[in-house]
């Protein structure tokens, strides 16, 4: 069976995710996707996000009525701790426990949008994350494939010179490379963003456009970013 896991902050989830996941999903034939909110993703860090709960249950209810489409506690607070020890959610710990659980026949992908892949290399372990799984690289407007080829980490970069022919070239795959396989998924044409979404409810916007209808209702019911400005946790 293929597997996609899908990270995020998912704050909150929005219409493109649900159409990148669709579009990864008939192209890869994913028997399920697992949508997996970070608890804290490592990069936000010193940006304030809606409390883990919140988004888990925006994404629950994006999730409604989308045959294989799973929310995911791998990243949940640790209820031992009783989330007084929070650490990173790492993208490689949550890899590695999937993959153990799996069983011999499934095969597992990592689907990522092209934004989030072009700061791959800082990520922890990257090298790592890259041998574990095949990636699915999903484009966004203005990106070529040397942007993803140029956005491995130094060892997993294919030479200079190979990268150039890219330049001109679509995102179209996949791109295999001793220790990385990507594959590429063309533009959905949703260009919708979380910021977009935190923006739109400030000024009084209207969300039915940009969220699943569940998720807008859920916002407006519990006032979330009302001040996207203010701390949020
Ligand atoms: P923000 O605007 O707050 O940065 P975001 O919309 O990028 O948020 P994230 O939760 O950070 O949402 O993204 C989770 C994953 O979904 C990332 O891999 C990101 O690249 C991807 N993604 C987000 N929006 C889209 C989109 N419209 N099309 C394709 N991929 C997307």
């Amino acid at each position: 069976m293929n597997i996609a896991l899908f990270g995020g902050t998912f704050d909150p989830i929005h219409r493109g995710h649900v159409i990148v996941a669709r579009a990864a999903a008939v192209k890869f034939q994913l028997k399920q996707v697992w949508f997996i909110p970070a608890d804290i993703p490592p990069h936000k860090q010193k940006t304030p996000i809606l409390s883990f709960y919140h988004r888990y249950t925006m994404v629950a209810l994006a999730l409604v009525g989308e045959k294989g489409f799973v929310p995911s506690l791998l990243e949940a607070p640790d209820p031992a701790t009783g989330g007084s020890q929070r650490k990173p959610s790492y993208s490689i710990d949550t890899v590695r426990r999937v993959k153990a659980m799996l069983g011999k026949s499934d095969h597992l992908y990592f689907l990522i949008g092209m934004d989030a892949f072009k700061d791959i290399a800082k990520w922890h372990e990257a090298e790592a994350l890259l041998g574990e799984c095949d990636f699915i690289v999903a484009a966004r407007p203005g990106y070529s494939l040397a942007d993803v080829a140029s956005s491995l980490p130094p060892k997993l970069r294919p030479a200079a010179a190979v990268t150039k022919l890219f330049r001109k070239q679509k995102m179209e795959g996949p791109l295999v490379l001793p220790g990385a396989t990507l594959h590429m998924l063309p533009k959905t044409h949703e260009n919708v963003s979380a910021t977009q979404i935190r923006t739109a409810v400030e000024r009084g916007g209207a969300l039915r456009r940009l969220v699943p209808d569940p998720v807008a209702e859920y916002i407006h019911k519990e006032q979330l970013y009302r001040n996207a400005a203010s701390a949020r946790r």
